[in-house]
């Protein structure tokens, strides 16, 4: 009975902060994506790529979200990006006022948009909201077709779904029908680009759709 109390508690405190980071954002015109998935499906590795495609045509921030180290936080740095790192110290979830003060450290100015890489989880990343524009839920084809009906809730929430390890998609039981049979019946109006981290296969669609939704949010 406590925990349940606690928890509604920490998300009404949650939704508060993410409200403040909601108009904050707004003000700046900033399109803001959380992206999320399970540990090891590409999120850092796709981030690189679609910085890479972009070619300096965005202003770009990134929010780091890791359990412990700062290794991701490194990589995208290198790759001339603005970068707060969040170290959670174990908790499994980034959550709206962690957030609120990374970006507070991020240089203000004309940036265009933020990516938050979140803790790698399909379960309770879900239940924060951040103040983000929408979310990223990346799955990869070597996970199975089993996540979408397991984590229903994650899957439902996404603004935009990418299919990641497509280059892998022949060496796996992965099938393209069933993962979008399942999503036509939990999140019909997603977007999903199949995309290879590894490869760079699809990741200039994706980024042309990204930078229309950047576009979008410009005043
Ligand atoms: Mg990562
Ligand atoms: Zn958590």
């Amino acid at each position: 009975m406590v925990q349940v109390k606690m928890e509604s508690n920490l998300l009404g405190a949650n939704e508060l902060l993410a409200r403040k980071n909601r108009s904050l954002f707004a003000g700046q015109g900033l399109l803001v994506v959380n992206l999320m998935s399970s540990p090891g499906s590409g999120k850092t590795t796709i981030l690189e790529r679609t910085i890479d495609s972009l070619d300096g045509q965005l202003n770009m921030g990134v929010i780091e979200g890791d359990l412990y180290t700062d290794q991701d936080a490194q990589r995208i740095e290198k790759k001339g990006v603005q970068v707060i790192q969040i170290n959670t110290e174990g908790a499994c979830h980034l959550d709206a006022g962690m957030v609120g003060n990374a970006f507070g450290q991020l240089p203000s100015g004309d940036m265009d948009m933020i990516f938050i890489e979140n803790v790698g989880n399909l379960v309770c990343p879900a239940e924060f909201d951040l103040g983000e524009d929408f979310r990223a839920v990346v799955i990869s084809t070597t996970e199975g077709n089993d996540k979408p009906l397991k984590y229903p809730f994650i899957f439902s929430q996404a603004g935009v779904i990418l299919l990641n390890k497509i280059d892998l998609l022949p060496y796996t039981d992965f099938s393209l029908d069933k993962f979008s049979d399942d999503l036509a019946r939990l999140n019909p109006s997603a977007p999903v680009f199949m995309v290879s981290g590894r490869t760079g296969e699809g990741i200039k669609t994706w980024t042309e759709w990204l930078l229309g939704e950047v576009k979008r949010k410009k005043p």
